[in-house]
């Protein structure tokens, strides 16, 4: 299917499975895919390795300033903390349970935008995070919001985290899933919430394929394309 030069933005909460929906539309449509989340990741790593947060989540006023010399960025395999690969770290449950507060903070949301804004610039992207639609590109025009019941979420966060060979524990992937929306979609800067004028997915009871053949009927539909 050639879609046109356009910006996809797929948001909702965590673990709705919309990351590697979004990884796979993107493949399908030759789009570049872009993961906000693994962005804000990437910060809070480098906040905890140059020990500018703490357990407990408070974050040191240096961060601000810290974060003009964080060379972050996508490069083979995943995300780039200058020369180093960090996608694996970036997914542990250490980062998962700090990451919130990191992003609610103004200047690490301004330092983000500011990437996806550039990294975006030509176009044909689909982008995931939680205020892609309502704040980094309210223009968008395709918006999808991915939503699906905890207890689903929190079992496919489970089984991912058992998959990269952790040792999680049910009830903490789902307490930390609960703390992550909450935070999410009550925190002053951007919050998470559907842009008035995105589709929702329910994908509690949906495959992947049914997903996307939904998004594919929805693009052909709304942009008149014959195949
Ligand atoms: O998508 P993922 O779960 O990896 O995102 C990690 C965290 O990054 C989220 O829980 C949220 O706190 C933050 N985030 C955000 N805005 C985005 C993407 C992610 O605040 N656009």
């Amino acid at each position: 299917m050639r879609a046109p030069d356009i910006i996809i933005a797929v948001d909702g909460c965590s673990s709705t499975g919309k990351s590697s929906f979004a990884k796979l539309l993107a493949s399908e449509l030759g789009f570049l895919y872009l993961d906000s989340g693994a962005l804000y990741r990437a910060v809070t790593l480098f906040a905890m390795e140059n020990g500018l947060i703490s357990r407990d989540s408070v974050i040191s006023p240096a961060l601000h300033k810290a974060l003009d010399g964080a060379d972050l960025h996508f490069g083979q395999g995943g995300t780039y903390l200058g020369e180093r690969c960090v996608e694996k770290e970036i997914r542990t449950m250490e980062v998962s349970a700090l990451v919130s507060p990191i992003s609610a903070e103004p200047y690490v949301r301004s330092f983000v935008d500011g990437r996806l804004h550039a990294m975006a610039r030509n176009g044909r992207v689909v982008m995931d995070g939680r205020d892609i639609g309502t704040t980094v590109f309210p223009d968008a025009r395709l918006k999808i919001f991915f939503t699906a019941s905890e207890e689903v979420r929190a079992r496919r966060r489970f089984d991912e985290l058992k998959a990269k060979g952790e040792s999680p524990v049910f009830e903490e992937v789902l307490d930390n899933l609960k703390k992550r929306d909450y935070i999410d979609s009550h925190r002053a800067a951007s919050p998470l919430r559907k842009a008035d004028d995105a589709f929702v997915l329910d994908n509690s009871d949906m495959t992947f394929t049914e997903e996307l053949a939904w998004v594919k009927g929805l693009i052909q539909g709304k942009f008149s394309i014959m195949e």
